[in-house]
């Protein structure tokens, strides 16, 4: 699926009102603590790390992102080229370290 084609879909669901914006960003910061979550109980706490709650928060964290840029009128296609071209100028040759 293409980054705006999952944009469109994801708006189907989009509620809100003149609120939107600020729903939204609170909604990626409570997603993003919930992806955390399930990394931090892993990494510390000796939990498994299921794959399939990775997918869904991580799906949750998507939705919110692509939300903001629908609200802000942004192709979601776009973040997602600009972002790799940002890390193509930034490390030409991929990470190599420090
Ligand atoms: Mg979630």
């Amino acid at each position: 699926m293409e980054f705006n084609e999952y944009q469109d879909k994801a708006n189907r669901t989009l509620y809100g009102n003149e609120q939107v914006l600020t729903n939204c960003a609170l909604g990626l910061a409570g997603e993003s603590g919930q992806l955390i979550d399930l990394i931090q109980n892993y990494t510390f706490m000796g939990k498994d790390l299921d794959k399939d709650q990775l997918i869904d928060e991580m799906g949750d964290v998507l939705w919110y992102l692509s939300q903001i840029a629908q609200w802000a009128d942004i192709d979601f296609d776009d973040v997602a080229k600009t972002n790799i071209e940002t890390l193509n100028k930034r490390y030409p040759n991929g990470f190599t370290g420090l």
